[in-house]
C-alpha cells in the first residue's frame, strides 16, 4: 500500500509533546527544538506504525539499519552549532530524518549512504514526498566527499572506531565534526573544531549506541 504524507492534529500534536520531552532531556537550542517540532517524523514510517514514530526510539528502516532516536538527531544536530547558509556533510544517509532537521535550520547538505537501497528510497522520498531537497550520494561515506570539500560541518551518524583523517581534511578552519567514537557496543559522542590547519580542540562528551560505520576508514 502506498505510504500516506497527511500532517494532521493528532501528529502535530504528538511532536510538539516530543520537543517537551527532548527539552526536559537537556536539548536547548531553540532552532533544533524548532527544526524536531516542524520535520514529520511519521512520514519515515509505515501508516501502522505511525504511533511510534513520536516516541524517543530508533526503529528500523530495513537493511539492518534505523532511523536515528530523536534524542541523538537532537544532540549531534545542537554541537553542529548549525547557521543559515552552513554546507554540512552527512555521512549515513539512512532514513533522511537527520537530513530533513538540518535541511529546516537552513543548512545545504550533502549526504551519502552506503546501502544502495536506502539511496534509492530516500533520494527519492525526501524532494517528491516531503519537498526537502539534499545532494544525495552513494558510497563509502568514512573517505567524505573530497569533490564538495571543504565543509563547515560534518556529522557522522554510525559508530566509528576512530576518527577519519580524511574527514578532518575536508572540514574548513573553524568547521566542526560530530562522530561517535568507540567500540560495537557503545561510543562515545566526540566533537572535533578545526582551530587552525592542523589544530583541533577534541571534546569527548555522552555515550551512545549506534550501528557502525562501515568503510575504508571505518570497520
Ligand atoms: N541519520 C539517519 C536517520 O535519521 O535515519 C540514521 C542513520 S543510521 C543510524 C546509520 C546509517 O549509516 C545507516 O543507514 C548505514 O547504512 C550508514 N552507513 C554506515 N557506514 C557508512 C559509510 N561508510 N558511508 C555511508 N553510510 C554509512
Amino acid at each position: 500500500m502506498a505510504q500516506k504524507y497527511i500532517d494532521n492534529y493528532k501528529e502535530k500534536g504528538a511532536r510538539k509533546r516530543l520537543v517537551d520531552a527532548l527539552q526536559k532531556k537537556g536539548i536547548q537550542d531553540a532552532e533544533v527544538l524548532r527544526a524536531i517540532g516542524t520535520v514529520p517524523r511519521h512520514y519515515f514510517f509505515a501508516e501502522t506504525f505511525w504511533n511510534q514514530a513520536y516516541k524517543d526510539i530508533a526503529f528500523p528502516i530495513g537493511e539492518g539499519q534505523t532511523i536515528s532516536q530523536p534524542y541523538t538527531v537532537a544532540y549531534q544536530t545542537e554541537l553542529l552549532h548549525i547557521r543559515k547558509g552552513d554546507k554540512v556533510l552527512e555521512i549515513g544517509t539512512g532514513s533522511g530524518y537527520q537530513t530533513c532537521v538540518l535541511l529546516e535550520m537552513g543548512a545545504t547538505v550533502y549526504t551519502i549512504e552506503r546501502q544502495e537501497k536506502l539511496y534509492e528510497k530516500t533520494k527519492y522520498v525526501l524532494p517528491e514526498k516531503m519537498g526537502y531537497k539534499a545532494h544525495f550520494f552513494c558510497g563509502d561515506g568514512s573517505i567524505g566527499i573530497v569533490k564538495h570539500a571543504p565543509y563547515d560541518k560534518i556529522i557522522v551518524t554510525a559508530g566509528a572506531p576512530t576518527v577519519p583523517d580524511v574527514l578532518l581534511k575536508q572540514l574548513k578552519i573553524g568547521g566542526v565534526l560530530v562522530i561517535p567514537v568507540g567500540d560495537e557496543e557503545s561510543q562515545k559522542m566526540v566533537t572535533i573544531l578545526k582551530v587552525g590547519e592542523h589544530d583541533y580542540e577534541k571534546i569527548v562528551l555522552d555515550t551512545f549506541r549506534f550501528v557502525p560505520l562501515v568503510g575504508d576508514k571505518a570497520w
